[in-house]
């Protein structure tokens, strides 16, 4: 299959982009939307919004997800906001100004119109949600509140205290449980997609097992779209549900769709610290507490035991405001998380291991009122006490940085297409428009406009030009993946090796932290990359998996998940390895300015790095979709 990397981004001013592609694309007439099939895997934000609104224009759907419930999406983890440039604040808000925030914050690594429609987008997702009833944060007067995330100076993000993911995603189920009522959509929760069934070059099916049974089944289509959401889990050790994968994005990446900067991976600086390596998961501590939590560590060194309470304020370092007075605790997500590797680099980290730094509201209480912080932030505060033990209304919490999103996903053009004809892909599965680094609450944000506001579109224009012949669940393409699918497992269950598949996990994700991590060089992502290639190995050759294939079988489930992380890491490290420069999340220690910001190499790397696979522990081919700014100016990124 050969790789077209042409964006089809359309002609014109950059603001008439998207008006103008949605007045001339190409529609499916109403009475022919029943007689197309679209098969949606995933019902987090993306896939839930994007079933719903395929289905009530008229659209066939059928929906997958591997939780017994589409509101158990990691979606639901969310919980600080969802940006949106509604300018209720009067504070000089506006479309273009969250655009070039977004371009900024990711370090000019994302298609700029991609990003400007996303912020032109974003007005829509608030009226949207609110019609639907989400229960967003008022101001006393009854408008909607706002407060601030990283990486900007104005107050855009749109909250529901700290469960926002939870009441965006209620909404989103109830749009999509109305269409499985009409008969619309079909769910089927429980149901994994291990594969992609192309035939003749375009993508028509699924092979998905039922987790129930352990039968295998084949669904057949006129279009796929993955919203599978974020491979963060490569690390073992993230915010992410533990049942967050690569697998439904890297079986289609190994069919032919290509895979774009994979080694775009956030580490979020408020997580709770690690405590050991008991630990099967980390937890966020959302980053809207950093509009009232001020990042401090003490001035000397070796007094992480020291009570805080007793540390005086003039030995105090309050570093971020310190090295930024612009933005102080509010800089972007990749920028706060060096800082405080650094410090506690310097051996100035506070608690056990000296790996963490104070997340202090002593002031914003006393400015505030304890209720008023309780209001903001209390079922955060409540969620980190039963964690930690210490309440942060009398000590400040203590932070460090973990993984906790992928920008990198999946190639798409600008109407949410792979490299494969007829394989859509939305939400944080695909390569995004955060480029080199998220900027906090526009992951809601960008799932919920490809889900309710673009992809309904776009995915018209596709089946109103393509004539697909009939196929079925017979067709020799499906049943040879489907063979494909049970000889995998055959072989994951014949291994019978002495390592559990949480072991060889937990190996992989040391690794991957360690080579591939918040800060690179060439010398560890070579050695990582060596190292996760010989594991990769191992896993095949003396994993233990236990039970059958065709039962209930989580440790199953789990073994076929970790083994496509194994293939996919290898693929990370060499996108880093390659990206001889830093931008954003990627921070390769090699290439910095003289004060340890990131320095990128706009001549060399302006450009988005799709890979094409070869086969498994062969080099990938790289191809080069070259960026190009017709608005914004590639300036170097301060924050100072
Ligand atoms: C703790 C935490 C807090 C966050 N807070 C915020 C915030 O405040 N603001 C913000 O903007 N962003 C936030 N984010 C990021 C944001 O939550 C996610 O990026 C976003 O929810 C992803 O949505 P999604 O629909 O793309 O994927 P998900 O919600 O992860 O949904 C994926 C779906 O795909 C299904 N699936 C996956 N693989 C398969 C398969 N092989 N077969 C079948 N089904 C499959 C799953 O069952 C699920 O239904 C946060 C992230 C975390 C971890």
């Amino acid at each position: 299959m050969t790789v077209d990397l042409r964006a089809n981004v359309p002609s014109g001013a950059l603001e008439t982009k998207w008006t103008r592609h949605r007045s001339e694309i190409r529609l499916v007439a109403p009475a022919n939307k029943p007689k197309y099939h679209v098969l949606v895997v995933g019902s987090g934000l993306a896939g839930a919004s994007a079933a719903a609104s395929l289905a009530e224009l008229g659209y066939q759907v059928s929906c997958f997800c591997f939780q017994d419930s589409p509101r158990r999406a990691h979606s639901i983890a969310a919980q600080g906001g969802i940006n949106a440039a509604k300018n209720y604040q009067n504070d000089g808000d506006s479309v273009f100004r969250l655009f070039y925030d977004t371009l900024k914050g990711g370090d000019f690594r994302a298609r700029e119109a991609n990003v400007y429609r996303l912020a032109e987008l974003s007005v829509n997702i608030i009226d949207q949600c609110v019609a639907q009833g989400v229960p967003f944060a008022r101001e006393y007067g009854g408008l909607l509140a706002n407060r601030s995330f990283g990486g900007v100076q104005v107050s855009r993000t749109f909250y529901a205290r700290g469960q926002t993911g939870q009441q965006l995603l209620l909404g989103a189920y109830q749009a999509l449980s109305r269409q499985i009522g009409r008969g619309k959509v079909t769910m089927h929760t429980r149901h994994e997609m291990l594969d992609l069934v192309v035939i003749d070059g375009v993508a028509r099916g699924l092979i998905v097992r039922d987790l129930v049974t352990g039968r295998l089944d084949a669904h057949v289509g006129h279009a796929v779209v993955l919203a599978t959401g974020g491979y963060s889990n490569v690390y073992y050790l993230s915010t992410n549900a533990k049942g967050c994968n690569v697998t439904a994005i890297w079986r289609a990446h190994k069919r032919g769709a290509a895979f774009a900067n994979p080694c775009f991976t956030q580490i979020h600086p408020t997580c709770i610290p690690p405590t050991g390596h008991h630990q099967a998961k980390l937890t966020l501590m959302s980053e809207s507490l950093r509009n009232d939590g001020r990042i401090w560590v003490p001035l000397g060194g070796g007094e992480g035991d020291r009570d805080p309470n007793d540390i005086p304020e003039a030995e105090r370092d309050y570093f971020l405001e310190r090295l930024y007075p612009s933005y102080g605790n509010l800089v972007p997500r990749d920028v706060a998380s060096r800082r405080a590797k650094d410090v506690c680099d310097e051996g100035r980290g506070v608690g056990p291991g000296g790996h963490g730094v104070y997340l202090d509201f002593r002031d914003a209480i006393a400015r505030r009122g304890r209720h008023v912080i309780a209001e903001r932030y209390g079922n955060l505060f409540e969620m980190y006490e039963r964690i930690t033990g210490e309440d942060p209304y009398q000590v400040p919490m203590r932070i460090y940085p973990a993984p906790h999103y992928t920008m990198g996903g999946l190639w798409v053009d600008y109407n949410l297409m792979s490299t494969i004809p007829g394989l859509f892909v939305i939400g944080e599965a695909n390569f995004s428009e955060h480029g080199a680094n998220r900027l906090g609450a526009s992951a809601l944000m960008q799932g919920l406009a490809d889900g309710y506001f673009i992809l309904p579109y776009t995915i018209g224009h596709y089946l109103a030009q393509v004539t697909l012949p009939p196929a079925d669940a017979h067709h020799a393409a499906v049943r040879q993946v489907a063979r494909e699918v049970e000889e995998r497992t055959t072989r994951l269950l014949a291994a019978q090796g002495r390592r559990s598949v949480d072991q060889l996990h937990r190996e992989l994700g040391r690794v991957m932290w360690d080579g591939c991590g918040m800060s690179r060089t060439a010398a560890g992502l070579g050695a990582a990359r060596d190292r996760v290639a010989a594991l990769r190995q191992e896993f095949w050759e003396n994993v233990y998996v236990g039970g059958a294939g065709t039962d209930f079988n989580q440790s199953l489930e789990h073994a076929g998940r970790v083994a496509d992380f194994f293939e996919f890491a290898e693929l990370m490290c060499h996108d880093a390895l390659h990206r001889e420069e830093s931008c954003g999340c990627h921070f390769r220690e090699e290439h910095q300015t003289p004060d340890g910001e990131a320095l990128r190499d706009d001549e060399r790397f302006s450009y988005v790095a799709a890979w094409e696979f070869t086969g498994v522990g062969q080099t990938p081919v790289l191809h080069k979709e070259p960026l190009a700014f017709e608005v914004a100016h590639l300036a170097p990124r301060s924050y100072k």
